[in-house]
């Protein structure tokens, strides 16, 4: 998708720093961390939204949640816990249309997370 900022990323025509990639899915740091370690794990595949999940993507988006155990290993989070999160729609927060599952830790966290007041 020629307009999608982490399509742009996946093709390396918008610089990210890149933790981690295989043939499914990249993860990079996110450019306004909410905590130590902030990564956005994606799949290649485009997908905008969670609603928009077919069956046949299913393995690619279980694949995210074991690329963020491997992130989290990676980060040191392992043992300390982390947090992931994905928003759907507009009054969740999303706010770039290409499904990411964001990777969260390095401080401890409340619940219910980020109220917007
Ligand atoms: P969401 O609000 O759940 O859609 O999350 C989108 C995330 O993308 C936000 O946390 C942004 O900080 C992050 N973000 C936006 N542009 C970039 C970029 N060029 N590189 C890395 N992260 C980005």
């Amino acid at each position: 998708m020629p307009d999608c900022l982490f399509c742009r990323i996946i093709a390396r025509e918008v610089p990210a720093t890149i933790v981690y990639e295989d043939d499914r899915a990249l993860a990079f740091r996110d450019l306004h961390p909410q905590a130590p370690t902030h990564v956005l794990v994606v799949p290649r595949t485009h997908v905008a939204i969670i609603d928009d999940i077919e069956e046949s993507h299913e393995a690619d988006i279980g694949h995210l949640f074991r690329v963020a155990a491997e992130v989290a290993k990676k980060e040191g989070l392992t043992s300390r816990g982390y947090r992931t999160v994905m928003n759907c729609g507009e009054e969740a927060g999303q706010s770039v249309f290409h499904l990411h599952l964001h990777v969260l830790g390095g401080k401890a966290m409340g619940w219910p997370p980020f109220p917007r007041g």
